[in-house]
């Protein structure tokens, strides 16, 4: 069957149908899964299989024959673990198709098919009993449902159905209790996702402080998740102010329940500070006695043991929903609410002299509702957005050259999300400032009410006119009949995903060329594409084949992720913030493309060949691309490499963008550095989709 599914293409702007065979959304889903990464995930598999095999000798050792109910078996591999453990029967239950399918396959390539069903359901659909799913309610209970923030992925619900319908009571269950742990800390750097912060504007006429709307104060952002590879951060970018707290514990023996609630503890700050954010992680204890712990604690909790990398598990970021200094010593009290898929924390101080009812009064005005953001930025911006927005270095780069290309007569247009630029614009004397709403972007309300908030606040509601419409319905009246002399973007759009979606702004200047001056200044003058070729430390292992797993054949799935990447025969770039993904570099960066802004978007394609050498040693796991934006002749703002720090290639990347990684399908090693190792590439930017395409060859 096919389908037809509109969307805005993000590069070119344009409506366009895409015909869509019903494989398509599982083949991405596959691409794109976790499964390689688990698989690789040697800590969690030895644990769990050391887990299910303690439990199900407790069961023997009862005389009780072994019943497993696997939720979510995905491709097998626990049920695998407790059949080999002597489990009489496992059901495995899998809810999404091609993974059922799978899970059959490798079952059987690996002898289990009589000890192992797979079941295509949700467990909340499996039904037990004579002529049921399920011959009878189980008696050991395994899953792996967690994601970074534990219950993301709805697990309690899950787990409350089984213990209703699906398991013995008294069950033995693995992993057998999860507990969240917490830790308050104060970080700029983390802060600045979560808040703009003043900015300062150098004008002719003196120093401008830019300052965010009151409304954005107080504003408790999301609910959303901000989870991040904590083990990158570096411990200058953050302070703590208590030590590591136990939050709660879910014991998944027992019967689990699901309904909003919230869990309160005391802390003691052991320094004095400002608590903007609470970190957090968990882990799980495979048996009731905790001898198998695994856990995602980052490096400063425990810092002898080695640190298992996953990208599947990480580390989870909370934002108070405002800064509130602390004292050493002080009595707080910190709430985390819960409902059935997320968590958000609260932070209290004790009253003076409270006692043990004031203490009660005090639990009955928790809030327990989800945070509802009331400035809208955080629905515009994501969490690296207002990093971006709150970089200093970089405003002052788009200060510089902004003030390099206006002058008091200037008639400014700007184009780009959300953006400081026509604030900037004006504040640096453009007499006349209109910034450009893309009235066909789904979060254009939004993005508008933002802005009038954010001018309001400061006095600037009459000088910069939104524009709502799309670039192609301009007309010479928004413009007050004037033709644009300074044409400026960041750019940036909230739709882009990929760093060359970006481009959009070339494709909307295009379509605004006719109320252009002849004589126009555009800001960024071009952009260019740039590669690298890169070896990566850990982030190799999400697209890598696995082979085999704790002794367990899982070719199948290897095969099933390779076709899923060849699925439409052109493998694609992914999108991921390298910051968190340490790599060194193996070649010198390379400039591939480069895109004129002063001219419109060209009828042909933009096509380049060339060779780039590998310089270092190392295994080449894939390239890298990225954006670099040319503001001025001489000032330029990177969305990809600040730089190579050192002999052996480590890379630092910006750390508010997202940078494209086009794995290679095979890995080669480079040797040989007196006669370099030459990778060949192929790149292609379809001037008509936007889209580029691209081949390396080692
Ligand atoms: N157990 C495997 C895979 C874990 S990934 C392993 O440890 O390697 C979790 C899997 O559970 C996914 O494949 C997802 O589709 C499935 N899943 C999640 N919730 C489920 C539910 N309630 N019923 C059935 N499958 C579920």
């Amino acid at each position: 069957m096919k389908t037809f599914c509109g969307r805005a293409n993000p590069t070119t702007g344009s409506m366009e149908w895409l015909e869509e065979g019903e494989d398509y959304d599982y083949h991405q889903e596959i691409a794109r899964s976790r499964y390689a990464d688990m698989l690789h995930d040697k800590d969690r598999n030895v644990k769990y299989y050391q887990g299910i095999r303690a439990a199900v000798s407790r069961v023997k050792e009862r005389g009780e024959k072994a019943i497993v109910l696997d939720i979510g078996t995905g491709t097998g591999l626990l049920s695998m673990m407790a059949a080999s453990a002597g489990a009489d029967f496992c059901y495995a239950i899998e809810v999404f198709k091609p993974m059922a399918n799978a899970a059959v396959k490798i079952v059987e390539k690996n002898g289990f098919s009589d000890k192992i069903r797979v079941i295509n359901k949700h467990s909340t659909e499996v039904t037990v009993g004579p002529d049921g799913d399920m011959q009878c309610r189980a008696n050991i209970l395994v899953t792996e449902l967690f994601d970074t923030e534990l219950i993301g992925e709805g697990a309690l619900p899950t787990y409350e159905h089984a213990h209703k319908y699906l398991v013995e009571e008294g069950c033995e269950a693995v992993p057998h209790r999860a507990t969240v742990y917490v830790q308050l800390v104060e970080s700029k750097r983390m802060w600045s996702w979560k808040k703009l912060f003043p900015v300062c504007v150098e004008a002719e006429d003196g120093e401008k402080i830019l300052v965010p709307p009151s409304e954005m104060e107080n504003c408790p952002g999301v609910p959303s998740v901000c989870d991040i590879q904590l083990n990158q951060m570096p411990s200058s970018d953050f302070t703590t102010l208590s030590d590591v707290v136990t939050m709660f514990s879910v014991d998944f023996s027992k019967p689990v329940q699901s309904a909003s609630t919230y869990y309160r503890v005391q802390l003691e700050p052991v320094k004095s500070g400002k608590a903007q954010i609470v970190l957090s992680w968990w882990d799980i204890d495979m048996d009731p006695s905790g001898m198998i712990n695994c856990t995602m604690a980052p490096y400063w909790v425990k810092p002898t043991s080695a640190l298992q990398w996953r990208d599947h598990w990480m580390q989870c970021v909370y934002f108070l929903p405002r800064e509130e200094p602390v004292l050493q010593g002080e009595k707080l009290y910190l709430t985390a609410c819960r409902d059935q898929y997320s968590v958000w924390y609260n932070l209290q101080k004790s009253r003076e002299g409270e006692n043990e009812a004031d203490e009660k009064e005090n639990k009955a005005d928790v809030r327990v509702e989800s945070p509802v953001c009331r400035c809208r930025a955080h629905l515009l911006w994501n969490r690296p957005r207002f990093g971006e927005l709150n970089d200093q270095n970089r405003t002052r780069q788009y200060i510089k050259a902004l003030r390099k290309v206006l002058k008091t007569d200037s008639v400014c247009l700007c184009i780009s999300d959300g953006s400081l630029l026509p604030v900037l614009a004006h504040c640096l004397g453009a007499k006349q400032v209109q910034y450009f709403v893309l009235i066909f972007r789904s979060l254009h309300f939004s993005l508008v009410f933002f802005s009038h908030v954010f001018f309001k606040a400061n006095h600037l509601e009459d000088k910069i006119k939104i524009i709502e419409a799309r670039p192609e319905l301009l007309k010479p009246s928004h413009l007050e009949d004037k033709k644009v002399s300074v044409l400026v973007g960041e750019p940036f759009f909230t739709t882009s995903l990929l760093p060359w979606h970006n481009l959009y702004f070339w494709y909307a200047r295009t379509a605004v060329s006719t109320h252009l001056a002849s004589n126009v200044t555009v800001l960024p003058h071009s952009a260019s594409l740039h590669v690298m070729i890169v070896e990566f430390q850990d982030l190799w292992r999400i697209r890598s084949p696995c082979g085999t797993c704790e002794g367990f054949d899982v070719r199948t799935m290897d095969d099933m992720i390779k076709d899923s990447l060849n699925f439409r025969e052109s493998k694609e770039a992914e999108p991921h913030p390298l910051w968190e993904y340490p790599c060194k570099s193996l070649s010198d960066p390379q400039e591939v493309l480069t895109f004129d802004f002063t001219k419109a978007v060209p009828q042909h394609c933009l096509r380049t060949e060339g060779s780039v050498k590998l310089l270092r040693k190392g295994k080449s796991h894939g390239a890298v691309l990225w954006m670099e934006y040319h503001l001025t002749a001489d000032i330029s703002v990177s969305t990809g490499l600040m730089q190579v720090s050192n002999e052996k290639g480590n890379c630092e990347w910006n750390p508010h963008c997202k940078q494209a990684v086009y794995f290679f399908s095979s890995v080669i090693e480079s040797e040989v550095l007196s006669d370099p190792t030459a990778v060949t590439y192929a790149i292609s930017f379809d001037t008509k989709t936007g889209e580029i395409a691209m081949d390396f060859k080692l």
